[in-house]
């Protein structure tokens, strides 16, 4: 009998969790190597999803397919429906519940995940990557790979970039930095600007104990899922232009404390003076619970970006695609399940001899993956960040019509495109 085609995929965040998945389902053997011991990488202190246009994009990648990573966020969701300043009917997902979920249902898929294995070295001839070795030694083959390593780090670009290593929930002191398998397999990468003009972007949100506020806060950020929290004009503090969620860059967000209920409270952010912070009633006994240093900065990334057409298919080589942050300045779990399924049903497609797919620019998600390419070619497109949930990309989004919270208008349109189920198995 014939070997099953097999995909290697390094880094076990949302996208390479997705490639995974859409890998799998579509006929392939799939190995994910994540160099921690979880899945989910900035997924794991995320937990925003459906915010603005991410929950047009999350019905049209369920629509074409691809909906399963979307299932257990919805499942495994906290609160539902919530606005908050600039943002309408998130779904927030418990940050302890998720993970797990997720690793149960790669599990049930029969995808094999390795953890503790940090991709170090790449073969490749002919323009093809042949195998990856991880920092063990362990040498994986593969017919199709996915580069989904995130743009995270490692400590080097946060002391260089940010303020140091603000000891998030990455680990690079335990577990080694990020590697890019791109730059492995000898593709030079592109480094994002932020709007000051430096280079990368600083996360924009930290995570309180909920335990070290006081209880009437708690008590109204879980029934209600957020709470916004006025500053006193003296405590104030401008870090909107460094952060890498220019969704985020909003005034609201500079005069006041905004909290979310992802479990942790998820203080919207990059970083926050903890003497400052504790002079706000309410939060006197506060505490940070990621990054532990987030009274003083936050990871940096954008920093490693592979150059890449629409298919996501990484230039210069024959077998390698990107996705999540790796394939542009995309910011988001919603971003990263998206382009992680295109992903890995383009690898699935290539090692059955078959033409990568290019989503139409019709839908949200085939014009989010074009425009950030373009964008991208330019010194301002570099300074930007890209989310279906705000700044350029979803206004661009509401100019086209592709904006739209009702879920049936949204199939209609993957129907009428004759791509419902388009990402499923080959031929089926
Ligand atoms: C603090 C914070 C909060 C956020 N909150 C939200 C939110 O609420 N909602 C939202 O939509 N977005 C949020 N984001 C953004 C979002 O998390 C990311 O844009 C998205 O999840 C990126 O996914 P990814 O898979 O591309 O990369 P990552 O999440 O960075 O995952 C990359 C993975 O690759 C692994 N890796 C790296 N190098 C190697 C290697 N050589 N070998 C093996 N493994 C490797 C890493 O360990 C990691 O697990 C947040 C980001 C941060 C940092």
């Amino acid at each position: 009998m014939e070997r099953k085609k097999r995909a290697v995929i390094a880094g076990g965040g949302w996208a390479g969790c997705a490639a995974a998945v859409s890998a799998v389902k579509c006929g392939l053997e799939a190995v994910l190597l994540e160099r921690t011991d979880m899945l989910l990488g900035t997924g794991l202190v995320g937990g925003i999803m459906r915010n603005n246009g991410r929950f047009a994009a999350q019905e049209e990648c369920s629509a074409l397919g691809g909906g399963e990573l979307f299932r257990i966020t919805d499942e495994c969701a906290r609160h539902r429906n919530v606005d908050f300043p600039g943002h309408r009917h998130a779904t927030l997902y418990d940050i302890a519940l998720t993970p797990a979920a997720v690793s149960r249902y790669l599990e049930e898929l029969g995808i094999r995940v390795e953890y503790q294995s940090r991709v170090e070295k790449a073969e490749v001839s002919d323009g093809a990557v042949r195998s990856v070795k991880d920092g063990a030694g362990r040498v994986f083959d593969g017919d199709v790979f996915v580069d989904a390593t995130g743009s995270a780090g490692p400590q080097g670009n946060c002391r260089s970039y940010g303020n140091g290593c603000a000891m998030c929930v990455l680990r690079c002191p335990s577990f080694g930095g990020r590697i890019s398998l791109t730059a492995l397999a000898g593709v030079s990468e592109i480094q994002g600007k932020n709007a000051s003009g430096g280079t990368g972007a600083m996360s924009g949100a930290c995570k309180l104990l909920k335990e070290s506020l006081a209880p009437s806060l708690v008590e109204r950020l879980e029934r209600t899922g957020v709470a916004v929290v006025p500053l006193p004009e003296e405590l104030v503090e401008d870090h909107l232009a460094k952060k890498a969620c220019q969704q985020y860059a909003l005034p609201e967000y500079r005069k006041n404390l905004i909290l979310l209920d992802t479990g942790h409270a998820k203080l919207m952010t990059p970083y926050f003076n903890l003497q400052k912070l504790r002079r706000v009633p309410g939060f006197e006994n506060a505490r940070y619970a990621d990054p532990y240093a987030g009274g003083r900065g936050n990871s940096v990334r954008f920093l490693a970006m592979a150059p890449r057409g629409d298919s996501l298919l990484v230039r210069g080589t024959k077998n390698l695609f990107c996705a999540g942050e790796k394939a542009g300045l995309l910011v988001g779990h919603t971003e990263a399940i998206v382009t992680g399924t295109l992903a890995g049903y383009n690898a699935a497609r290539l090692a059955g001899g078959n033409e990568p797919l290019t989503l139409p620019r019709q839908l949200a998600c085939g014009e989010a993956i074009a425009f950030v390419r373009e964008q991208m070619k330019t010194p301002r497109g570099l300074s930007m960040k890209y989310t279906f949930s705000g700044s350029v990309l979803y206004e661009r989004l509401e100019q086209l019509g592709l904006e739209c919270a009702d879920p049936e208008r949204i199939r209609a349109r993957v129907e009428r495109l004759g791509l419902t189920g388009a990402l499923r198995p080959l031929g089926t």
